[in-house]
């Protein structure tokens, strides 16, 4: 016997099966999804078994692979098949696929680790009355007949709550026994007095036309903030657990989502894995083996969730379907919206994407029909939408008021003083966003990536927001040594300052990359504002999302302009999701909110959307601009960067891609560039792109993979493949 196995060397040029004797004690164990050691070269390497064959024609000897690395790690077939998907998909090595499922984390037993997690027990060896006539027996009281008191009445402790001599004496004696047993780390129970809210209206109506799906149809649930989505998918999904399936829900970002983690544990309880990156390795071992052992009904996690090997799906829940976050933008460069769709195909299961704010793809799709549309149009619970005023920042300027505006420190005054709490979003981190030099003209810029570096005042150095790159801030100016440095730009760092100099007896909490990126710091500022240990929460987008707090009555947006100016084609649909979004988190109780957006452009249209709370007006008028200028729904995008550290051999490459695509794909295509990427330079490597805009195009994925192909023995460039990216 034979197994066929893919290599995890993940290059495309071996990207094909070799095959490998199945020693004598493995015959019958191994199989197919199955990850091995095999020897490779001089090396031992890890593989996955695609096939299992009784015969074959070799014209010199196979090696033996080696061991199995685990066997409880194996993709099904339905994953084996998905893999397959994103590998034609995506154009990524098949390995690729398949590492990104069965993550390198998730190795078990390797280096002879064992990631299970023990508790000892101590309990009693004897009956109950034997022990008894021990003690009377015994007629002392001290710590060992302590113990045996508490093991009569409670039948177990933890071994570690008791002192060793104790145990050791107790167990010569024969009167104790030691148990160890493994536990998860992660053990959450049901909680009987949670809220269940009895649905309203909207929400009961689309409950009901989604649990009464029983095909693979798609949702799309688009509801206002506030509008209680949450509340419908944990219904759907008691629903779908009581007909004895399971249920996958993702979201953007865990940390920032814990409030509705929190909610499915109390309904849910143990019966719920959660999954992300910021698990331990013994936390993410013990959610796949839960999961493995088919001891779980429910999943939520981030986009790499999507590959959980659940049985008997029976819905998947994408919640902020608009989220950048699904798209993985390295190899394998898939969108796990995609990938959903696969596995509910699978399953036959319903697909149900939730948002208050969903990508113009979405809604397109939801407006002709592809996707049921469901509406929920009013807040779920006593809040109301908030009131929006937009403020002209050019006359605030005139004042000498640069960072605040006289309205939102009157609002900002007004309501700390009814103790209710206030939110400012910027999104931008850091002190200032430039240094620059009125002497000479000199800029600290990025030595590899060529562009502004931030300031941050609290480590006194300015960073590369792109590559890293840090480096410390001089005294005077750096290229003609006067004192010449000004700080230009706005950063949270520096509106935290203003705060505090502007509002001196308000507590200010920032919540942005920098203050967060210790483990369980989300979470923490999170609790405490909501817990009103802090009047003021700033922070850059990560504010925006999906928090929830009653007592937050004013929302300032500052600079709110600043991603409008993005050259992308998405800039006004993020802009109008930022905005949107971080509006939504004012006023969810019954405490009326209100929101401040400051901007240079008082009559942009895309604030008056938000200003009037009104997607369709916005949707119809982004529409027209992406009909206009050929972008997606309308037309489907690819891009591709060649990228190198020489200049022009960059720029030769990448016309050459553009020059074959232009003769090789359909004339109803369109091939644009190549032009400078929009990270041109970016660790010290040139990028230029090409973009093709299309509609239907049979030839285009043959050209794909011929370029990919090429690219592969090309040593001086790369060539980076997005199909359907979100940003180009
Ligand atoms: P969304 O995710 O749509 O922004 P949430 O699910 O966070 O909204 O719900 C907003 C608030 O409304 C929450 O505090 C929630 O407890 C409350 N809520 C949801 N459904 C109901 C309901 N049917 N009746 C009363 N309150 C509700
Ligand atoms: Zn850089």
């Amino acid at each position: 016997m034979y197994a066929e196995i893919l290599i995890e060397y993940p290059t495309k040029k071996i990207d094909k099966y070799f095959t490998y004797v199945i020693p004598q004690n493995l015959k019958g164990i191994i199989n197919v999804g199955m990850k091995v050691k095999v020897p490779f070269g001089n090396k031992i390497i890890n593989g996955f078994v695609m096939n299992i064959i009784d015969i074959y024609n070799a014209s010199y000897e196979l090696k033996e692979l080696i061991e199995i690395v685990d066997k409880e790690l194996i993709l099904n077939k339905e994953l084996m098949d998905l893999g397959k998907y994103i590998h034609e998909k995506t154009l990524c090595p098949l390995i690729s696929a398949y590492q990104t499922m069965l993550p390198s984390s998730l190795k078990i037993k390797d280096n002879n680790i064992d990631f299970n997690f023990y508790k000892t027990y101590l309990e009693l060896n004897k009956s109950k009355d034997e022990i008894k006539a021990y003690l009377n027996n015994y007629n002392k009281v001290n710590k060992q007949s302590a113990l045996l008191s508490i093991l009569l009445e409670k039948e177990r402790v933890l071994k570690k709550e008791y002192s060793a001599s104790v145990i050791k004496s107790l167990k010569e004696k024969e009167l104790i026994k030691e148990v160890k047993e493994q536990e998860y780390r992660i053990n959450k129970n049901i909680n009987k007095e949670t809220k269940k809210h009895k649905l309203n209206a909207e929400q009961q109506n689309a409950f009901d036309i989604i649990s009464n799906c029983n095909d693979n149809n798609i949702f799309l649930l688009e509801g206002v903030t506030g509008s209680g989505k949450t509340e419908v998918y944990l219904n759907l999904i008691d629903n779908c657990i009581m007909q004895g399936k399971t249920a996958i829900l993702l979201v953007p970002e865990i940390s920032l989502t814990m409030q509705i983690v929190d909610r499915f544990y109390d309904w849910f309880g143990s019966s719920v894995a959660i999954f992300h990156s910021a698990l331990s390795n013994g936390e993410k071992y013990d959610e796949y083996l839960k999961i493995i052992r088919g001891e779980v009904k429910v999943v939520i996690g981030t986009r790499s969730a999507i590959f959980t090997p659940l049985k008997n799906i029976g819905i998947i829940i994408i919640d902020e379907e608009h989220s950048d976050t699904y798209k993985q933008d390295n190899t394998p460069r898939y969108n796990a919206i995609d990938v959903a769709k696969e596995r509910c195909k699978s399953h036959n299961a319903p697909l149900v994407l939730g948002s208050a704010t969903p990508t113009l793809e979405s809604r397109a799709r939801a407006i002709k029909g592809v996707y049921q549309h469901i509406l929920l149009t009013k807040r779920a619970g006593t809040g109301t939408l908030p009131n929006v005023e937009i403020v002209d920042m050019v006359e605030e300027i005139k004042k000498r008021n640069f960072i605040f505006s006289e309205n939102l420190i009157n609002r900002i005054n007004d309501v700390l003083s009814k103790d209710e709490q206030v939110i400012i979003l910027l999104n931008r981190r850091g002190y200032s966003t430039t240094i620059n030099c009125s002497n000479c003209g000199f800029t600290y810029k990025c030595p590899n990536c060529d562009i502004t570096l931030t300031y941050h005042k609290s480590t006194n150095n300015l960073r590369c927001h792109y590559c890293g790159y840090v480096t410390r801030k001089e005294e005077k100016c750096p290229n003609c040594h006067e004192d010449g440095l000004n700080y230009l730009g706005l950063g949270t760092e520096k509106v935290e300052s203003e705060l505090n100099n502007l509002f001196k007896d308000a507590k200010i909490i920032r919540m942005d990359q920098d203050t967060t990126s210790k483990k369980g710091a989300h979470e923490r500022i999170i609790e405490d504002f909501r817990n009103k240990k802090y009047n003021i929460l700033l922070g850059t987008q990560m504010i925006s999302k999906g928090l929830d707090f009653p007592n937050v009555t004013l929302v300032g947006i500052l600079n709110a302009d600043s991603s409008l100016n993005i050259p992308d084609f998405r800039s006004n649909e993020k802009t109008f999701a930022l905005l949107y979004q971080a509006s939504g988190r004012a006023g969810r109780s019954n405490l009326k909110g209100n929101v401040v957006i400051q901007t240079y452009n008082p009559d942009n249209f895309v604030l008056k959307c938000v200003q009037n709370n009104d997607f369709n007006s916005f949707y119809n008028y982004e529409m027209n601009i992406r009909k206009i200028l050929k972008y997606p729904p309308y037309y489907y995008l690819v891009s591709l960067k060649v990228i190198s550290k020489d200049y022009n051999e960059a720029l030769e490459n990448a016309t050459k891609v553009s020059d074959y695509l232009k003769k090789n794909v359909n004339d109803s295509s369109v091939v644009l560039g190549p032009t400078t990427a929009s990270l041109f330079k970016f660790n010290n490597n040139y990028r230029f792109q090409i973009v093709v805009k299309y509609r239907f195009d049979n030839k285009l994925s043959i050209a794909l993979k011929y370029l990919d192909s090429i690219f592969v023995n090309n040593l001086k460039a790369n060539l980076e493949i997005d199909v359907e990216p979100l940003h180009i």
